[in-house]
């Protein structure tokens, strides 16, 4: 896992996923190194270079010039661009241009999520996954209602992280943002 301060980042775009969170996806989405990745809402490059360091080519999407330039360099940084496709578009768009895949992740949506599980879905190759990250209330619940439609196995984990910070006198544990983390299976 590639660790926190390792990562570039930019004023306006937002990430990188914490490193404690990024080890967890990528136990739930089971990659391996023949899997083709989508990762929606790149950001940082976070996600984007961990699944790129796991599998054959990953799609990496983000409707923020910013957000794909920060995680260009972080794979340039850490020598992983050539395992990764950077496209510069809204998220639905760019999955219609996609023609299948194994991983869905969708770490961004702007309110189009039903939409792009959907989408998403159709492409998704058999037992493949769609993952949804989410620091917001909402957006678990329609991720549920929405592969629950579309029959998938759904996994649902609530995470609330604290790390400790090591002082004179004894150890701060400060807390993080909860994260929900939805998985769902194609059959
Ligand atoms: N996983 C990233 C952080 C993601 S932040 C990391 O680890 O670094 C969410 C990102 O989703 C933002 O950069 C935002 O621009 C993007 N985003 C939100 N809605 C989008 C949409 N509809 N299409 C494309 N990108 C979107």
């Amino acid at each position: 896992m590639i660790s926190d301060d390792e990562f570039i980042t930019h004023k306006d775009v937002p990430g990188p996923t914490k490193e404690e969170i990024r080890c967890l996806v990528m136990c739930k989405s089971k990659v391996s190194p023949e899997d083709i990745v989508v990762d929606i809402g790149c950001g940082t490059g976070g996600l984007t270079l961990e699944f790129a360091k796991r599998s054959r080519l990953v799609y990496a999407v983000d409707k923020n010039l910013d957000a794909l330039n920060t995680t260009e360099k972080n794979l340039k940084k850490h020598k992983l661009d050539k395992k990764v496709q950077l496209i510069h578009s809204d998220a639905l768009e760019a999955l219609r241009n996609i023609e299948t895949f194994d991983i869905l992740m969708i770490g961004g949506s702007g309110g189009d999520l039903p939409l792009l599980i959907e989408e998403g879905y159709q492409k998704l190759t058999q037992n493949g996954k769609i993952i949804v990250t989410s620091i917001l209330l909402e957006t678990p619940v329609e991720a549920v209602q929405t592969m629950k439609k579309l029959q998938m196995d759904i996994d649902i984990v609530d995470v609330s992280i604290s790390k400790g910070r090591v002082m004179k006198r004894g150890t701060m544990m400060l807390a993080r943002n909860p994260i929900t983390i939805v998985t769902g299976k194609k059959n």
